[in-house]
């Protein structure tokens, strides 16, 4: 077989004996088998391959090596670690009834109620009950969260729920929640650095359809743990089972908590191989962005909600309140309602966290504060200029209770996967938690497939062709592709804004023609085109407002709509 559409480099093979080697920046220890030569690439077997080194992933790859010590796991992350995912990012800790005045009964209340309608009960009853156990599982392994003085877990309140919730590490939580998983998960899987391209099946027999791996272009490493013998460029990673943990997609949209890398990738793997996905109209973004940021930035600095729920409100220009006239819950209304609050004030919206006591935001707010302060705001002192911004996917790969997608030997977690615990719109606190909890589950279910048959050997279909060449004005039709994105398929919607979108859409995806270049920048762009195709045909297509989709030209509920998940397929190129 040829890797790369016959590239002309040298033909690789790989060591069979245990080695250790530098990746990133952590040693990793790896156990590499080569399954065959092949020309101007290379071609590794794993038993697992896991897409994504956030909390999803992290916590899949751990449970899976509770589960069974010895298995080979890769882990394929995008540049430098930690540099696109959003869990090192997380502000406000993780929601779990682990309170004296919580339960499980009550997290699923309250996430279902801001879930307005569509969330899936049952997911969000395993979720709810499900959630400690996993909190107990990070703690075990070296999370360390904010303690009150008697020992117990010192938990914060964020929007939709009823009482203090979050475990946190002061604003810092998904860094500590990275921090430990890191720590924990090296030296017991490999990490490769590069960009997963396209998901590997089966070619012939029985299995033919049934995932064989993954498809990525290895970035040149210092000390990749594939060795000396690793040229950088496509290689097959070959596994029984891969989990896509790939995050979400706010590097889609001009102004977003997420980073740049957060193109969402794992949609366009998904959709590459026909699996269904779902939800996709359901984009949250986050009321309180620092309305401020580095020139050409598209970044914005989340002012965390639990500055909300500490105590510090919102103002218009005249420094007048206007959330508690619009929802009983003032500041702490489910998301889309503040932040539509926020759109519709003309002047401008301002977080005025002045009345908080300046130990609480040294203490409980160190990140926030310190990143205000960089862009010249004291939050002690003044109100802060904020305005939305984009935060989190709700809607992707469609999985069962298990984390298993439609595709025989693909599961998802984290926040590329739409498990419906979410609804129409997802509850602070809920999404490292739903990465964890599907996250561990994804490990069992790995583990009982392996179990059932393991070791396949599977013919897999031709490498995916990248020899399209990547436009010159590539950023800039990247940046117009989010302005768009914005503009047309952002907080709120409409028929014309969503067509105009799509026509920006055509034209880049005509600039950018059918195959991507064997380069991140090209692979990204043709993952942003084919996911922002999905979400604007899904906003298109729901004709109503419901959680936070928000059609101007149908601001109301359709009893129609209640209940109803729309569910696309992608076009099967794989
Ligand atoms: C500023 C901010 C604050 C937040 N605060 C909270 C909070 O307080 N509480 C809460 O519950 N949630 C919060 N969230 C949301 C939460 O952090 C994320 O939803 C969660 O961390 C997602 O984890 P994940 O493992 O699914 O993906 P991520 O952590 O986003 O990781 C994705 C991984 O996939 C990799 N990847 C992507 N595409 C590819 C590809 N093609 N090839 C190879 N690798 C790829 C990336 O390199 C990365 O390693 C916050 C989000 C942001 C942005």
């Amino acid at each position: 077989m040829v890797v790369g559409g016959g590239s002309s480099r040298p033909s690789a093979t790989l060591p069979r004996q245990p080695q250790v080697g530098l990746c990133g920046q952590e040693a990793v220890a790896f156990a590499l088998m080569a399954d065959n030569t092949v020309d101007g690439g290379s071609d590794v077997r794993f038993d697992v391959a896991i897409v994504g080194a956030g909390v999803a992933g992290l916590v899949a790859a751990l449970d899976l090596l509770d589960l069974e010590p010895a298995l080979r796991i890769a882990v394929i992350d995008k540049g430098e670690m930690g540099s696109s995912g959003s869990t090192p990012l997380a502000q406000g800790g993780m929601a779990a009834a682990v309170g004296p005045d919580d339960s499980p009964e009550m997290h699923a209340e309250d996430t279902i109620r801001a879930g307005d309608g569509l969330c899936d009960e049952r997911a969000v009853a395993v979720m709810a009950v499900e959630g400690p156990a996993r909190v107990d599982d990070l703690i075990r392994r070296g999370a360390r969260f904010d303690r009150t003085a008697d020992g117990s877990l010192a938990l914060a309140r964020e929007g939709g729920q009823r009482v203090a919730r979050n475990v946190r590490t002061a604003d810092a939580s998904g860094a500590e929640i990275f921090r430990a998983l890191r720590v924990a998960a090296s030296g017991r899987v490999t990490r490769l650095q590069g960009i997963a391209c396209a998901i590997a099946t089966a070619a012939t027999g029985r299995e033919r359809g049934v995932v064989a791996g993954v498809w990525v272009v290895l970035d040149a490493v210092d000390g990749s743990p594939l060795g000396p013998a690793q040229t950088p460029g496509l290689a097959l990673v070959r596994a029984d089972a891969v989990l896509l943990a790939t995050g979400g997609c706010g590097g889609l949209f001009a102004a977003t908590t997420n980073r740049d890398g957060a193109t969402a990738d794992g949609i366009g793997l998904a959709a590459g191989i026909g699996a269904a996905l779902v939800d996709l109209e359901f984009i949250q973004f986050h009321p309180t962005g620092l309305k401020v940021s580095e020139p050409g930035s598209f970044w914005r600095l989340l002012l965390t909600e639990a500055l909300r729920g500490a105590g510090a409100t919102l103002v218009d220009a005249t420094g007048r309140r206007f959330m508690p006239e619009r929802h009983p819950d003032g500041e702490l209304a489910p998301r889309h309602i503040v932040t539509k609050g926020i759109l519709d004030q003309d002047g401008g919206v301002w977080l005025d966290a002045t009345a908080l006591p300046k130990a609480t935001l040294e203490q409980d707010f160190p990140t926030v504060a310190a990143g205000v302060r960089r862009h010249g705001f004291d939050l002690a002192t003044e109100p802060v200029p904020v305005e939305p911004a984009q935060h989190y996917m709700i809607g992707g790969v469609a999985t069962d209770l298990w984390a298993r997608t439609s595709v025989p030997g693909m599961y998802a977690a984290g926040e590329v996967a739409a498990t419906g615990v979410h609804g129409a719109n997802r509850m602070a606190g809920n999404s490292l938690l739903q990465s964890c909890v599907f996250g561990h589950r994804a490990a069992s279910a790995i583990r009982a497939q392996l179990r059932e048959r393991a070791g396949a050997a599977r013919e897999v279909g031709d490498a995916p062709l990248l020899d399209g060449n990547h436009p010159a004005d590539g950023l800039l039709r990247r940046a117009s592709l989010r302005v768009a994105m914005s503009a047309g398929a952002g907080p709120i919607r409409t028929a014309a804004g969503l067509l105009e979108t799509d026509r920006v859409l055509d034209e880049t995806a005509a600039a950018i023609g059918k195959n991507p270049a064997p380069t991140r920048d090209s692979i990204e762009l043709h993952h942003m085109v084919a996911a922002g195709r999905l979400f604007v045909r899904s906003a298109q297509l729901r004709e109503e407002s419901r959680g936070v989709h928000w059609r101007g030209d149908f601001p109301h509920h359709d009893p129609r709509w209640s209940g109803v998940r729309l569910r696309v397929q992608g076009p099967r190129t794989a």
